[in-house]
């Protein structure tokens, strides 16, 4: 198979945001306060994904929003990447 580099642009931002999410587990299932130093390893992390994400062409209100996706358990915004849909008009 040739290798066409726009195939490994999406696979990296695919990948960057699957490592976002299981980094974020940490997070969710840590305690604040207690585990700070544990959570901000892991926040540093995440940090160099994100950016790398940004530099890839990613907007900034998509990754807020797979941050978003990611803090929470269940999924409160409504996003592709989680297969998740809020109705906004339902709420408002
Ligand atoms: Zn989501």
């Amino acid at each position: 198979m040739l290798a066409d580099p726009s195939n490994w642009h999406a696979a990296r931002v695919n990948h960057l945001q699957g490592e976002i999410r299981n980094l974020y587990w940490h997070i969710r299932n840590s305690q604040r306060g207690r585990q700070d130093a544990y959570r901000r390893r892991y926040y540093r992390r995440i940090e160099v994904l994100k950016d790398e994400l940004l530099t890839l062409g990613q907007s900034k209100r998509d990754v807020l929003d797979l941050l978003a996706c990611c803090r929470r358990r269940i999924c409160r915004v409504g996003c592709p990447s989680c297969g998740n849909h809020v109705d906004w008009q339902r709420w408002i």
